[in-house]
């Protein structure tokens, strides 16, 4: 006797002959098409976990190089957890979303402290690790130690909703049930760690966000979203939070031959990384971006300045806001820097910069300087 589907999730699960089609079907395209990436060589649980956090909203091409640095200079979890945050970031830095690299440090040393270095292959424990959800266990457990272990992160979900033509939105809590439970249907017994890393494959080379490519898909006899063709549609699109135009100062404040640095404290924007004195600017007088920089660097860092030239120009973004940050020169004048909001500063040569982690604007100053 047939089952009756009771709730949404049953009526988009795929039955067994369509998941036995798509298993194999997926397989040997993966066999044949998955690109060569360095934490592709190896199922050491360390540099699975390490790929994994820095593949978090980051493309490939931009990870390979970092992955690359990063696990020549610490390339073992003891390592990592030996390491001083500051190298931590500077490994890090210009990849963003620092939360990332500070986390990934901190459960290096639980996983030291408490699993004597090996990381663990209990999903609990795995999730109990500073900076690992639901998505990043499931990767780890399933490609290390080929547990069977679902994944759905953003290119997986697009696949999975165009196959079974999910017009809803996965993101909300309803799709998010709805699509952890297909994929955890369609996950095979053996060899998970290959169908999950071929899942993300697939949706980021084929089923791509804009113009997915069916005709080098493996299953599109299987996809219903290209049956109804929905593929355009689906998934639907997210509504855009509107962007914030901003503009900011960066003050390079000199005292014989040294710069003034401040450390971005715990909660702030770039937590843990160095940077320049930076205020919001409002006014567009000369005279008076100068009166506000003199105002705004004596309250922020309790050092008075006499600002001097306007030195370059740089264009960023930071999550919504489209930064424009002007950067200006300073000559020190008097008071010991001494702030609440920036509790940790120093003046630094230009050259010692170099050691230091600093955002990617701060980066560039940094080089101007040195130059
Ligand atoms: S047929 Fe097209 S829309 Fe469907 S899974 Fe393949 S690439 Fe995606």
């Amino acid at each position: 006797m047939t089952s009756i589907p009771r709730t949404e999730a049953e009526y988009l699960l795929p039955d067994a002959a369509w998941r036995r089609t798509f298993r194999r079907r997926l397989a040997a395209w993966f066999a044949r098409s998955a690109r060569d990436l360095p934490w592709r060589r190896t199922r050491d649980p360390y540099c699975v976990w390490l790929s994994e956090i820095m593949l978090q909203q980051t493309q490939v091409a931009t990870v390979k190089p970092y992955f690359e640095r990063f696990v020549q200079a610490l390339p073992t979890i003891e390592a990592l957890a030996a390491a001083d945050e500051q190298q931590v970031l500077r490994l890090w830095e210009g990849l963003g979303y620092y939360r990332r690299a500070r986390q990934l440090h901190q459960a290096a040393r639980v996983i030291v402290a408490e699993h004597a270095g090996r990381f663990p292959r209990d999903r609990e424990a795995v999730r109990r690790l500073p900076g690992i959800g639901r998505y990043t266990a499931g990767a780890i457990l399933s490609i290390a130690f080929d547990a069977r272990e679902p994944i759905l992160e953003a290119n997986s979900t697009r696949l999975l909703a165009r196959l079974v033509a999910y017009r809803g939105d996965p993101a909300s809590s309803a799709g998010s049930r709805i699509f952890w439970a297909v994929a955890d249907t369609v996950l095979p017994r053996m060899n998970v760690g290959a169908f999950n890393q071929a899942l993300m494959e697939l949706g980021s080379t084929v089923c791509v966000p804009k113009a997915p490519r069916c005709d080098a898909c493996p299953v599109p006899v299987l996809c219903r979203a290209r049956a109804a063709g929905l593929q355009a549609a689906i998934p639907a699109p997210k509504p855009k939070r509107p962007t914030e135009t901003r503009r900011e100062a960066a003050v390079l404040v000199h005292r014989g031959g040294r710069v003034l640095v401040v450390q971005r404290p715990e909660g702030q924007r770039w937590a843990g990384l160095w940077d320049f004195p930076r205020l919001q600017i409002h006014a567009h007088d000369p005279a008076a971006i100068e009166r506000e920089l003199a105002e705004g660097v004596e309250r922020l860092t309790g050092v008075a300045i006499r600002p001097g030239g306007h030195r370059t120009t740089l264009r960023h973004g930071v999550t919504r806001f489209r930064i424009t940050l002007a950067c200006y020169d300073a000559e020190y004048v008097s008071g010991p820097p001494a702030s609440r909001r920036w509790p940790t500063m120093r003046w630094l040569r230009p050259g010692e910069l170099e050691a230091y982690p600093l955002s990617t604007t701060g980066r560039k100053l940094a080089r101007l300087l040195v130059r």
